[in-house]
């Protein structure tokens, strides 16, 4: 048989991007699979992102992710959107079917996983998400295609708060609501599930915490952190020791990734290996 040294290429455009660790974990299951692939983090400007998706094409990608400051701006040059990616108005991951390049949101579904791999079930549930910035957005909205049925909104910025309970209200079947983030945020009472999605915490500024009443949380609750390095924020330390059940950001990393790494090679993806990979890689 003739052999085949053609590399499939997927990758990130991004800038900045030289901090984003996915590379590390996709090669790492690239690799645990035995597939020809690689995955190249790529510094792309704003004005430079059309050429480098003809790029892209020209050299026959399987996909890519994209990171700031394309999620928004890559829209128009792809052919279709998934349905989460249309609603949300986001795209972190572009994929092939087809003919098609598609445009899908990752990071939410990602969050949904994490959720359910570790026994939460988000039916019927009450959810407070504090911030609105893209990750908030994408994890709102698939929380409420998931079927939570009420989400809160806690955001600094009134007008990104309200835009995105507004969303959620009108454009999934869950109630959206937006409470104006003031001094120490108390989290709603009967709140069944708190997502930290702010970048407060995150390296290197591990020692600070999102300005919440920690008094309002509750053994009963569950308590998630999109931040990922560390793996343990503050926050959640906190939420810990008032014996709330806790998830963790790599856990919503490691599943998006996982994610991309199906719609590209069209395998399932050895999460173990890319969980044990990032751990390694923040321990560092
Ligand atoms: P954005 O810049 O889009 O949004 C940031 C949000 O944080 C805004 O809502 C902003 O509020 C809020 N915020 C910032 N500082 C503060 C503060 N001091 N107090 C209260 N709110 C604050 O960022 P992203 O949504 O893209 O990313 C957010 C975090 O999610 C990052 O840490 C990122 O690393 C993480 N992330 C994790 C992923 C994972 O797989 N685990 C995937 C994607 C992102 P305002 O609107 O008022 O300015």
């Amino acid at each position: 048989m003739e052999k085949n040294y053609r590399a499939h290429l997927t990758g990130v455009f991004g800038d900045p991007v030289d901090g984003n660790p996915t590379g590390v974990m996709e090669e790492a299951a690239y690799a645990a699979k035995g597939l020809n692939f690689r995955y190249i983090t790529m510094q792309v400007k704003a004005e430079d992102l059309e050429a480098a998706f003809a790029g892209a094409k020209a050299m026959h990608f399987d996909g890519f992710n994209l990171t700031m400051p394309h999620k928004i701006r890559v829209i128009p040059l792809l052919d279709r959107l998934t349905e989460a990616a249309s609603i949300i108005g986001a795209v972190n991951t572009v994929y092939r079917d087809g003919g098609d390049w598609v445009g899908e949101n990752t990071d939410g579904k990602g969050f949904v996983q994490a959720l359910t791999a570790q026994g939460v079930d988000l039916h019927g549930k009450r959810v407070t998400i504090l911030g609105a910035g893209g990750a908030a957005r994408a994890i709102g909205v698939e929380c409420a295609l998931a079927g939570a049925s009420a989400i809160t909104v806690v955001n600094r910025n009134e007008t990104r708060g309200r835009e995105l309970a507004q969303l959620i209200d009108e454009k999934t079947p869950a109630t959206g609501s937006f409470q104006p983030w003031v001094g120490k945020a108390a989290i709603p009472a009967g709140t069944e599930i708190v997502i930290q999605a702010t970048c407060v915490g995150l390296h290197p500024h591990g020692d600070q915490m999102p300005e919440v009443d920690l008094d309002t949380i509750t053994a009963e609750m569950v308590v998630c952190d999109v931040v990922f390095n560390p793996v343990m924020p503050r926050f959640l330390q906190e939420a810990q020791k008032r014996g709330a059940q806790i998830v963790t950001g790599i856990g919503m990393l490691v599943q998006q990734g996982a994610r991309n790494f199906t719609l590209w090679t069209g395998e399932e993806a050895p999460i173990q290996v890319m969980y044990d990979t990032l751990e390694r890689e923040f321990a560092e």
